[in-house]
């Protein structure tokens, strides 16, 4: 058998293949702590679960249309208005099995063999892979640790050639929990309008900010930045939903329709179920996302005192988002040379699972998830402190 070449060169998820070493260490009976996943402890809110469950009891089990009910469309493109006053219809919205779906149909939709995507570092592990599969190619432009990793929109024009087809923006990003200011957005915004460019714009996190940071979107250039935005949401972080596999896309016409010719094909209608448990997300009440927020908000304070105090450690400021992004370069010696070798050394020394920078597009960071009950999380910083002592 012979698989094709364009999934041959394609990485396995390093997030995930972490999770799994941490279950096949669990199941040994090891006390491993978790601190590479990507997801809130929390459960689901119950209103959430109730609306799933009632959706079931009413029979609304069957297909829907492939792009998502009425109702969940209407309310994604209610949320924009709220959020940026910006206007979107019903036929300009796509409901997706996750946001992780919505992005993998836009590449597809906009990406040809050999066409170029902007993607700043770090950056979330799909993004590079994603683009890859429908044949494009990545182009990365490091954000400065200096800078909060706060892409430069002057470094994003810079990699603009004609090969250019779009620009990937995750903030709060995931892996640095950097927040890029609205001045920039509406800055990079105009590059893109300049050179005719699609921002897929990432706001996965966007509930999660810290320490007044503010939020934005290219969106809030004026309408024409709507022209070349994809907005990309997902219920799976702000609502603790990540197995009910809900996100969205909302921007140009041509291009939803397009993605949803795909979604089609592909999945059909992301599970109905799911579909009437998000529109209660959306539209119902947010009190468990103000609680899970300032569980984060602690967790925060405390995972950045102790790495910081920690030797060979030095940590910027996670402004958003769950995870902090130490650079850790400075313990690295002839044995454990790299960020993939230091988080398998301090899976099997102090059970505790972190994720290498690198696979993040950044060799010398760690990626420490703090979405993690708090003591075990200080627990987890204990065993990091011995770890790290022994090797600074
Ligand atoms: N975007 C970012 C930045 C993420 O971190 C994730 C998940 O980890 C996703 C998108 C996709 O999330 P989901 O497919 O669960 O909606």
């Amino acid at each position: 058998m012979e698989i094709v070449k364009r999934l041959g060169q394609i990485s396995p998820s390093a997030t995930l293949a972490a999770a799994d070493k941490s279950a096949r260490l669990q199941a040994k009976g090891v006390d491993v702590i978790d601190l590479g996943q990507g997801l809130p402890d929390f459960p689901t809110p119950a209103d959430i679960c109730a609306a799933g469950i009632a959706a079931i009891e009413q029979g609304k089990t069957r297909y829907t249309p492939a792009s998502g009910v009425p109702e969940l469309r209407d309310a994604i493109a209610a949320r924009y208005r709220a959020a940026y006053g910006i206007e979107y219809d019903r036929d300009e919205t796509i409901v997706t099995c996750g946001g992780k779906h919505a992005l993998f149909a836009a590449f597809q939709a906009l990406v040809e063999k050999g066409d170029e995507v902007i993607i700043p570092t770090p950056f979330w592990v799909s993004f590079p892979e994603q683009v890859r599969i429908a044949g494009g190619r990545p182009v990365f432009v490091d954000a400065r640790e200096e800078e909060d990793f706060i892409v430069r929109a002057e470094d994003i024009a810079a990699a603009v050639n004609e090969r250019t087809k779009a620009i990937i923006l995750n903030t709060p990003s995931n892996p640095s929990g950097a927040v890029i200011p609205p001045q920039v957005l509406e800055d990079i915004a105009r590059v893109a309008l300049e050179h005719d460019l699609v921002i897929v714009f990432d706001e996965t996190y966007d509930q999660f900010l810290y320490g007044g940071a503010l939020h934005g979107a290219p969106l809030s250039l004026g309408p024409e930045a709507k022209k070349v935005t994809l907005m990309i949401g997902s219920c799976s972080k702000t609502w603790a939903m990540t197995g009910w596999r809900i996100g969205w896309a909302a921007g140009p016409r041509e291009l939803i329709k397009a993605m949803a010719r795909l979604q089609s094909h592909l999945t059909s209608n992301p599970t109905s179920i799911s579909q009437w448990a998000a529109l209660e997300a959306l539209t119902g009440d947010q009190t468990a996302v103000g609680e899970m927020l300032a569980a984060f908000a602690e967790r925060r304070e405390l995972t950045l005192e102790r790495l910081r105090a920690m030797p060979g450690v030095s940590c910027g400021q996670p402004m958003g988002a769950f995870y902090a992004f130490p650079n850790v370069s400075e313990l690295f010696n002839d044995e454990i040379s790299d960020s993939f070798s230091l988080a398998a050394h301090l899976i099997e020394t102090v059970h505790v699972v972190t994720v290498a920078g690198a696979a993040f597009g950044r060799e010398g960071y760690l990626r420490v998830s703090f979405a993690v009950e708090i003591e075990r999380l200080r627990e987890a910083l204990d065993r990091l402190a011995d770890a790290f002592r022994l090797l600074a």
